[in-house]
């Protein structure tokens, strides 16, 4: 979360840094701002609301600079306000800085700055840590590199900061501890953001930041220190991200964008990895350690949100398959208690992002324990990437909209794919069964296609319900967590109460919420247990509850118990949560839009959690 901008070098800085704060819009939309450095000293400019806001505040502004810094926020500390809103200025006037994270300590440290004499103009942890670096920098007249270091320290929290000074016109100074950093390379110019979005448009040459190290970044320079002050070779990547991959396309939504890519994400995902034909599945992360997760005594799965949906489908899956035991844990859960972990289980993070906190903190926690780490992840080079011991990416692009859609699909593909190879490999699945599942898996791409010719269908559902003011959604078994998704979705793209259950746990309670005004719905395909949910569906509509089901084709049970009907094609019931699960983010989808909600925006929310 928050969003962080830096330009040095040749070119007019604010349309870049105006520009990629457009980009990272999606990490907080809380408040944004800019400071901009020239011969005037800093020029700072923040309001309280999106980008655009402060666009229009600076439209007719027109400032020469070639150095600046700009935030995107999501509000942690003090609500979302212009006075909040970063960058922040030192008491002394010559410092600006962003902050991306949470620094722990900080009422202990404003407390010793009040003493000095200190005052603040926010409510922010940031300032109390720009004004401990203007502190140490007047007292002990260092450079401002070295006032960060001594100030970093003493710091205890997650921060990716980025500073410039008002006597500096060329330096940016960027440190980093949890929370995400990369810097482009240009030809005498250098961008800085906390993803590749901002960046390729310039440049595909980058270098991600490690934690605990401090770049120096002037136009046709950059270094890189630990917090011992003892250089860093910065290691170059080359980016493999297309400009088409961060931009709408023609839809009006990202979301509705990425809903629509599933097709070509998932098949990306398992393009070059499965051959059905033959009955392979290549993933050389998995095979380097395909011994100890087989082996394994136990799975854990470590997520949050949307992933941790993805992990307990991976639960039912894997159980099935391998035939070892998994649980699934919120990483904010795992990493507090005191978890049991031995020495060979492994731990499967999930994180679209890869730098979501409470995952990357979690596995850290298990890898002392001596837990093998299995990072799935979307983002290439992201923390939780460089974190584990090995893994596999899900290949499913730029995820903009903040309700993820298709890095879910990516995610049970790239599981799907691991559990199979893992079960085949130990033997716990045959032969016969291991090939229909590879066939299965491969059509699954040509039958989301089919799902997506349901829109216009799943809006008129949408336009007839979106006024309800709750949602129950139901499904057993793999459907289970569908359900759960489903009910997510909704929740955070319209606002509307929502609540996933599994089928047959209804009647232990929520079953008194239904009257003849609670749409509930059913992921109801074909499985193990559908003459079960067929009995769920019967005791809902007994009690005059309207029905939705999204059902295989070819039932012809459900229809008669349902108000609507969404009919999938069929698939086996370990592959079907990618289906079943389309309807379900179009409904969300088209619910928000039709009461006029900003989707790719929810309030309050935003993506890549790097907040605890
Ligand atoms: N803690 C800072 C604030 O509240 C930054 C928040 C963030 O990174 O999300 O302003």
């Amino acid at each position: 979360m928050c969003g962080i901008v830096g330009y040095t070098g040749p070119r007019q800085a604010y349309p870049v840094i105006l520009k990629g704060l457009k980009r990272l819009e999606y990490r907080g939309y809380d408040s944004a701002g800019i400071a901009l450095v020239n011969s005037d000293g800093l020029n700072v400019y923040k309001k309280k609301g999106k980008v655009a806001v402060l666009e229009e505040e600076m439209e007719n502004l027109h400032i020469n600079s070639h150095i600046g810094i700009g935030h995107t926020r999501w509000a942690t500390h003090g609500e979302p306000s212009d006075r909040n809103a970063h960058p922040h200025v030192s008491q002394s006037g010559n410092i600006a800085m962003i902050h991306n994270g949470i620094i722990e300590n900080y009422s202990q440290i404003k407390k010793e700055l009040l003493k000095k004499g200190y005052t603040f103009k926010s409510d922010t942890d940031t300032e109390v840590l720009l004004n401990f670096i203007d502190d140490i920098l007047q007292k002990n007249e260092c450079t401002l590199e070295e006032a960060v270091r001594i100030a970093l320290r003493r710091i205890v929290g997650a921060y990716c900061i980025l500073l410039v000074h008002k006597d500096d016109p060329e330096t940016i100074i960027a440190a980093r501890k949890g929370s995400p950093l990369v810097i482009g390379i240009g030809k005498g110019e250098h961008f800085l953001a906390s993803d590749a979005s901002p960046i390729i448009e310039y440049t595909k040459e980058v270098v991600y930041v490690n934690d605990y190290e401090i770049a120096i970044v002037k136009p046709d320079e950059l270094i890189l220190k630990n917090l011992g002050n003892d250089k860093q070779t910065p290691f170059i990547t080359k980016l493999n991200m297309e400009m088409a991959a961060i931009e709408k396309g023609g839809y009006d939504h990202f979301m509705l964008k990425e809903i629509f890519e599933q097709p070509t994400t998932i098949y990306d995902c398992l393009r070059g990895r499965l051959d059905a034909e033959q009955g392979t599945i290549v993933m050389g992360g998995i095979q380097k350690y395909a011994d100890q997760i087989m082996n394994a005594p136990r799975i854990i799965i470590i997520a949050c949100g949307t992933s941790w949906h993805a992990g307990l489908v991976a639960e039912y899956i894997i159980e099935e398959t391998c035939r070892i035991p998994v649980e699934v844990e919120y990483a904010s859960e795992f990493r507090y208690r005191n978890p049991v972990v031995h020495k060979g289980d492994v731990i499967i993070a999930i994180s679209q992002s890869g730098e979501t906190a409470d995952t990357l903190v979690a596995i850290e926690k298990a890898k002392e324990q001596g837990a093998v780490i299995v990072g799935i992840v979307n983002v290439v080079g992201s923390s939780i990437a460089r974190a584990s011991h090995t893994g596999s990416y899900t290949h499913a692009g730029p995820e903009i909209g903040v309700a993820s859609t298709k890095a879910f699909t990516a995610q049970l593909a790239v599981l799907t794919m691991v559990a199979l190879k893992i079960g085949y490999e130990k033997g716990t699945l045959n032969k016969e069964r291991f090939m229909y599942l590879c066939k299965e898996l491969s059509e699954i791409p040509a039958k989301a296609e089919q799902v997506l010719k349901l829109d216009d269908h799943i809006k008129e559902i949408a336009l007839k319900y979106k006024d309800a003011p709750d949602f129950l959604y139901l499904g057993r078994g793999y459907n289970f967590p569908v359900a759960l998704e489903g009910a997510l979705k909704l929740k955070e793209i319209s606002y509307i109460h929502a609540e996933g259950y599994p089928a047959a746990e209804m009647k232990h309670g929520p079953i008194a919420l239904v009257t003849s005004e609670l749409p509930v719905v059913f992921v109801a395909t074909k499985d193990a247990y559908h003459e079960k949910v067929v009995s769920n569906m019967q005791e809902i509509k007994a009690r005059k509850g309207i029905v939705i089901s999204v059902i295989t084709e070819g039932d012809t049970v459900s229809p008669t118990l349902s108000n609507d009907v969404i009919t999938i094609p069929a698939a086996d019931e370990i592959v079907a949560p990618m289906l079943s699960v389309i309807p379900l983010q179009l409904l969300a989808y088209h619910i928000g839009v039709a009461k006029g909600y900003d989707v790719d925006k929810p309030r309050n929310l935003a993506k890549s959690v790097t907040v605890e």
